[in-house]
């Protein structure tokens, strides 16, 4: 792969990266003694029946998109490393280099289209 589109892949995972990172925030903390891991808060609407139910029902909503950002996340970071190490572009499985369109659409790609058809028609 040419230096440019390299490039350009890892500015598109960073500001992807801030991005996961600001919707995280909004809603939980980092885990002191693991920076890659963010709890979600307990919301805080009232004290009255229904406000606790509210409370529940977010509460559940927000874990679940928590663990969807905090897996979104890991994916960029490990994407990031990936292209610091010289490694990016490699499909995991065969060794063989990815396509760059596909990297270009969907830069977390670790597998080329050939294993990924072949892994999901395994599954
Ligand atoms: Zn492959």
């Amino acid at each position: 792969m040419d230096k440019k589109t390299l490039k350009e892949i890892e500015t598109k995972l960073e500001a992807e990266k801030v991005q996961l990172e600001g919707q995280l925030a909004a809603f939980t903390h980092r885990n002191p003694k693991n920076k890659d891991d963010f709890n979600a808060e307990f919301p805080q609407i009232g004290d009255k029946e229904d406000e606790n139910a509210a409370e529940v029902e977010t509460y559940s909503t927000n874990l679940t998109l928590e663990r969807t950002l905090e897996a979104a996340l890991r994916d960029v970071k490990k994407t990031l490393e990936r292209i610091t190490k010289g490694t990016y572009g490699v499909c995991k499985y065969c060794g063989k280099e990815i396509d760059a369109k596909r990297l270009l659409a969907r830069p977390t790609s670790s597998a080329c289209i050939e294993c990924k058809k072949r892994l999901t028609q395994e599954a």
